[in-house]
């Protein structure tokens, strides 16, 4: 059996290695899970050949943090700051999820992403109170098709399990290579002690798990990045998510053990958890990913995002991010903060085929064609998004999701909505 072909021909295709750069007239060929070729004139050679006439080509986008559970939660908390979402969305709001809650938020929540072309996310899943609920997370993930690592989080206000986190490490998530992997989210040393930091790294070495953990000055430790190395805890496979309070040393100490961080310009503005750190992040030497971390107060697309960390660079940063930085966040950079770059993140050869297809003809994105790149970042809308293929698979075609009960999700996600809003 021969693997199915696609040939993506004649798009404007925006590569991202090792900076972006947009090709005029560029086709890009398919095979199986994986992008074979790019370039002028490829032979379509048995291909199904898809016009890109029009279309600006690139891969998927790649969200760094995002709390899926709270797609159910939809303009929950415009005016939370992050002490008030902790006591109101995490522990007023989560404790209410059943696991068939979290299978319809996160479900949604996934092709909500998909359908705005984020090909890969992170899903920070923290309204796990039972090991039914960490299922019902999972299963959700495999339903949505695409690319995600589910990283097992420890409510802030409940339990801990750390025997079933090796049960789904064990049992389910247990293939590093395939669609949906694994990552650990625990609290982390600004928000538990170090003997519970201690025994959740240890856990995470044990089952060969990356880690994912939101770090800022406090409450626990001031200075948390000097805690995890006074305590031999600094680890290359993790990524940190925020750190607005922290200090230029704390960030270099990330750079140097090889960890990885997210930002989340937009909510961490709605919140107030301190100046944008993209800049300063990146004048450390480490690398960094975008996250749109709270659908309950903000959207959950990639082109709002970036905007936000644009407009946040040029208000405070001396040398803002150009729109090839804030891309390449969006993007490259995002795989490799998740540890996936060597797999998706640009359109080489090789690399699995997450490939998206925005619509230059569309009334917004008319004459953009002129700067594609600037395009994406400073015009784009999720309704531009026209085609898009996760390993391979075409998963929106023509505007439109090929998932297949959307209308059966959509109504156990009004269903959950109605249980835990109805207090
Ligand atoms: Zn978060």
């Amino acid at each position: 059996m021969t693997d199915t072909r696609f040939l993506l021909r004649n798009g404007y295709v925006v590569d991202t290695e090792s900076a972006p750069v947009a090709l005029p007239g560029t086709d890009v060929l398919i095979e199986g899970d994986r992008i074979i070729e790019v370039g002028p004139g490829l032979s379509a050679d048995g291909a199904t050949v898809i016009d890109a006439t029009d279309r600006i080509v690139l891969p998927g986008f790649v969200d760094t943090h995002r709390h899926l559970w709270q797609t159910a939660l939809r303009a929950g908390a415009p005016d939370l700051n992050l002490g008030a979402y902790m006591s109101v969305v995490l522990g007023q709001y989560g404790p209410r999820f059943r696991p068939q809650d979290v299978h319809a938020a996160t479900l949604v929540g996934a092709l909500e992403a998909l359908d705005s072309g984020i090909t890969t996310l992170i899903d920070y899943s923290h309204a796990l109170h039972t090991p039914e609920h960490a299922d019902a997370a999972v299963d959700a993930l495999h339903a949505a098709g695409l690319r995600t690592v589910f990283g097992y989080g420890f409510p802030a206000h409940g339990a801990q399990n750390p025997e079933d986190v090796r049960r789904i490490r064990n049992e389910r998530l247990y293939d590093d290579q395939a669609l949906v992997t694994m990552a650990l989210a625990p609290l982390g040393p600004s928000f538990s002690p170090i003997e519970t930091v201690s025994a959740d790294w240890n856990l995470a070495r044990d089952l060969g798990l990356p880690l994912t953990i939101h770090v800022s000055s406090g409450p626990v430790a001031a200075r948390p990045i000097t805690t995890l190395r006074e305590h031999g805890l600094l680890r290359a496979d993790t990524l940190y998510v925020h750190g607005n309070s922290l200090d230029d040393d704390e960030l270099k100490l990330i750079a140097e053990s090889g960890g990885t961080a997210s930002v989340t310009p937009a909510t961490e503005a709605q919140m107030r958890v301190g100046a944008p750190l993209a800049d300063r992040l990146r004048r450390a030497g480490v690398t960094v990913g975008l996250g749109v971390d709270a659908v309950s107060s903000l959207p959950g697309d990639m082109f709002s995002l970036m905007r936000a960390a644009l407009l946040a660079s040029q208000i405070a940063d001396t040398t803002p991010l150009t729109v090839g930085d804030v891309l390449k966040m969006a993007t490259l950079d995002g795989a490799t903060a998740l540890g996936l770059a060597d797999r998706i993140g640009s359109l080489r050869p090789g690399k699995q085929a997450d490939v998206i297809m925005l619509r230059l003809d569309d009334l917004n994105m008319l004459t953009a064609e002129r700067d594609p790149i600037a395009a994406v970042v400073t015009a784009a809308q999720p309704h531009n998004v026209d085609t898009v293929l996760v390993a391979g698979q075409v998963v929106k075609a023509d505007g439109r999701i090929l998932y297949g009960d959307t209308a059966q999700a959509v109504r156990a996600l009004r269903a959950t909505a109605a249980v835990v809003n109805d207090h």
